[in-house]
């Protein structure tokens, strides 16, 4: 079957990010997300991105133009029912994900292969609220989607082969390079690796050994990462490091290094959970 309309579910973050994507390979995209002001702002966050790009003279304003044409937003989910393939991108939630697997389920064609952009959940959770497990996978793009070019791409326990060679098909498409996580668990590949060194590097702020900001130098300067762990979380929210250690201590048999520092938790109850907030690791208290 050849996939010309994808559907993605959630206009956030990733949801915005991935149609961007989507559209930018050709695909037609249907967005959707549950009230107007969040389609709204899904798609001036696209505009926006496309304009910088026209400045930058990586895109003309015509294909901007086609790129903008060939992504219809919605807040009705039954839009979707026509979809090719879809990408799910809600919050992290996993029962509002199952929601939402069971309703496209329900409604696209059998054949269609449907995926999630969930950061750590289960795969196979996911698609048990599906009647087609062996054709639900996971598809992890990275934030900023349109710049990070990593694709995750994750077997749940009964995905069939022929799924994640769709998956691979559809991510190189969209000129991502694309890994095979071949087991579904927590965390993959990418956030089993990035939660232990946030955590390491809270501990060490909370033990009094080094500042912040010094820990972001040492990495950057010694480990030559582009970005410190703090400047990292106070991008990607601090409350995500928190919700994801705190699933990681619930499915990885509770052992200790999953636990949260207490100056995570202290983060998270101050309200300081990056950029999002105005201020989280760095910026001004409140
Ligand atoms: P976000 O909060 O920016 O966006 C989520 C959107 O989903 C919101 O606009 C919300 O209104 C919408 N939504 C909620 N219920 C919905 C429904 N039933 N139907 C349609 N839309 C609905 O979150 P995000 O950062 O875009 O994250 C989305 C997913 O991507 C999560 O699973 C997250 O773990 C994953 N993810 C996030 C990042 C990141 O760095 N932010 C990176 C990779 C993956």
């Amino acid at each position: 079957m050849e996939i010309k309309t994808i559907g993605v579910v959630g206009a956030g973050a990733m949801g915005s990010g991935i149609a961007q994507v989507a559209a930018t390979a050709g695909y037609q995209v249907i967005m959707r997300d549950i009230e107007d002001r969040f389609v709204e702002k899904g798609m001036s966050g696209i505009d926006k991105f496309l304009t910088k790009s026209v400045q930058k003279g990586k895109v003309t304003e015509d294909q901007k133009k086609e790129i903008m044409g060939r992504i219809k937003g919605t807040t009705n989910l039954e839009d979707l029912k026509n979809v090719d393939y879809a990408i799910e991108a809600v919050i992290e939630n996993l029962d509002l994900k199952k929601e939402v697997f069971k309703a496209l389920d329900g409604m696209c064609r059998p054949e269609v292969v449907l995926t999630s952009n969930t950061s750590s959940m289960s795969i196979t959770e996911i698609a048990s609220a599906t009647n087609r497990p062996d054709k639900v996978a996971g598809m992890h793009f990275f934030n900023p989607a349109p710049i990070m070019r990593l694709v995750e791409i994750i077997h749940g326990f009964n995905t069939s082969d022929e799924t994640i060679k769709v998956v691979f098909d559809v991510t190189k498409k969209m000129g991502k390079d694309p890994v095979e996580v071949k087991k579904d668990s927590p965390g993959f590949i990418v956030n089993r690796i990035m939660i232990p060194h946030m955590l390491e590097a809270i501990k060490i702020v909370e033990e009094g050994i080094a500042t912040p900001e010094d820990v972001d130098k040492a990495v950057k300067l010694g480990l030559n990462y582009p970005m410190g762990p703090f400047e990292l979380m106070d991008l990607t929210g601090i409350d995500i490091a928190y919700h994801v250690t705190e699933y990681f201590f619930k499915e990885l048999n509770k052992e200790l290094k999953w636990v949260s520092p207490n100056l995570l938790k202290t983060m998270i109850r101050s309200g300081r959970l990056g950029k999002k907030t105005g201020a989280g690791w760095y910026g001004e208290s409140k």
